[in-house]
């Protein structure tokens, strides 16, 4: 085993790329051992499956080709960074089913069954983590959790609450789970001031980065992964004899099968995605109370969404053991400046503008009842990139025309309620072949030619 330091990764690339000297996210300053891990000094010359990327995606999709498998086939992952360096580091550390509004727009657009399909497929996905973080006694503070998604404008309440009450009447069995807070009581159930009304759905809290290091330590235990951190791969090509030689800076290997987990960064080596797949820039905090303060405020036991009155924006945040809460968005802060977030995947600098600091200084203050004169601040400010699509949803599955690569990429702002089981799903596809209509993934997540055509606006 080979322990190396940062090596910056090449920061002229203008296709989207992983850069280097990225923001220190919160779920990053305790690092596992295995961060920046080189198994072996030279690269293999060949593998079974190559993975590209360290995030959720790469790192379940390589539990789960390994999992109960007496025969695991010989796995290879490049990361062009640190493990767990890109969103997956860098995110709001939950994950939920999908809200009334979400199914709402799904049953719009694609009709009951697949909306059904979906919202059962994110529940499910939230205790297939916690067995697997159970049965690996994994430490990453996994809790469950209601999430409660809060409105402070009364016409989005109205329509949340209409919304809400066609779906009961159409028989949805499938959203009880879904609760809606008694708009009389809304402000004192959820600790926010103003709120009109409030949706809760079941979710989990978690470090992220803790999840996914502990999983990668322990396939390298089981001796069938080879993890090559800081190696970036610049491309991937296909011999005529239809093997795929995987090309980095520290040579090639030839690879059976590749599978593509660079999420916003995947056109900067697979340009089929290229217009569809956007790197889309996005900011998050750790807000703490002083430990001398006079007035502790109140520990907060749900993770929210806040929509808020005009300026129309919205954060999310959750609370955390150590007293303060991970808080993101605050997007009208750089909203109509587009270049600084839209195909952006600069993760190595902060938006410029004092009010999205500002915002995440007071939003506590402002907000939550108790709070007020808790003397919360900004003790961490990072960025992180995802992966925007046309229509919200991951592209999964084999890549058109590539019948040995496979992709899960493009999961927009709410990945981590879709990774795992999407993982498993691509797993059983590279280890066993079954077809994707057979993976159990969710059918508005398979890449197709048809997707391809969608066109991506912010
Ligand atoms: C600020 C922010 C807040 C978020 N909050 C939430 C939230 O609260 N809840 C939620 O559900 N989702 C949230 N998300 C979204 C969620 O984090 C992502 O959907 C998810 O983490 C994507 O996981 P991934 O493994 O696909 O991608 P990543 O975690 O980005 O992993 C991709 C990896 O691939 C590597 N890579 C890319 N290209 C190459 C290459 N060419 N060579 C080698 N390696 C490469 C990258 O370095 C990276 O490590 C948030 C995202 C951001 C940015």
């Amino acid at each position: 085993m080979t322990r190396l330091s940062f090596r910056p990764v090449d920061p002229t690339a203008s296709k989207p790329f992983p850069v280097a000297n990225a923001t220190l996210p919160y779920w990053r300053t305790e690092h596992h051992e295995i961060d920046s891990h080189r198994s072996t000094e030279d690269l293999p010359t060949e593998c079974d499956v190559l993975i590209i990327g360290s995030g959720l995606a790469g790192a379940s999709t390589a539990y789960f080709l390994t999992d109960d498998n007496p025969s695991p086939p010989r796995i290879v992952m490049l990361e062009a960074r640190e493990v767990c360096s890109g969103a997956t580091g860098r995110n709001g550390g939950h994950c939920s089913m999908g809200s009334p509004a979400f199914i709402d727009s799904v049953i719009q657009k694609h009709g009951p069954e697949a909306a059904k399909e979906l919202f059962l497929f994110t529940a499910a996905q939230i205790y297939a983590m916690k067995h697997v973080v159970e049965k690996e006694k994994i430490d990453c503070d996994y809790m469950l959790d209601r999430f409660v998604e809060t409105f402070l404008n009364q016409s989005d309440a109205d329509n949340i609450k209409e919304t809400y009450e066609a779906q009961l009447k159409a028989g949805l069995d499938y959203i009880n789970d879904v609760d809606i807070v008694n708009p009389k009581y809304v402000e004192k159930i959820t600790g926010i001031k103003g709120a009109k009304t409030a949706t809760s759905v079941t979710g989990a809290q978690l470090w992220p980065y803790k999840l996914v290091s502990s999983l990668l330590a322990r396939i390298l235990e089981k001796g069938c992964l080879n993890l090559q951190t800081h190696t970036p791969v610049h491309s991937v090509s296909v011999s005529p004899k239809g093997i795929s030689i995987v090309n980095t800076p520290r040579g090639s290997i030839r690879a059976g099968k590749v599978v593509f987990a660079t999420n916003a960064y995947t056109s900067g080596i697979l340009p089929l995605y290229a217009d569809k797949i956007i790197p889309t820039k996005g900011t998050n905090s750790h807000i703490s109370v002083p430990k001398d303060t006079k007035f502790p405020p109140p520990h907060l036991n749900f993770t929210y969404g806040i929509t808020y009155e005009p300026p129309q924006t919205r954060d999310y945040l959750i609370p955390r053991p150590d007293g303060g809460v991970i808080c993101g968005g605050a997007k009208h802060t750089f909203y109509d400046a587009k270049e600084l977030w839209w195909g952006n995947f600069d993760d190595s600098t902060l938006f410029p503008m004092a009010s999205t600091r500002d915002h995440f200084e007071t939003v506590m203050q402002d907000n939550f009842v108790g709070w007020e004169k808790s003397g919360a601040k900004v003790d961490r400010i990072w960025t992180g990139i995802m992966g925007n699509t046309a229509d919200s949803f991951p592209h999964v599955g084999q890549v058109p025309g590539q019948p040995n690569h496979f992709i899960l990429a493009g999961f927009n702002g709410s990945g981590m309620s879709m990774i795992f089981l999407t993982a498993k799903g691509v797993a059983k596809m590279v280890r066993d072949d079954v077809a994707f209509e057979e993976s159990g993934i969710p059918r508005l997540f398979k890449t197709t030619e048809s997707r391809l055509k969608l066109e991506v606006k912010p």
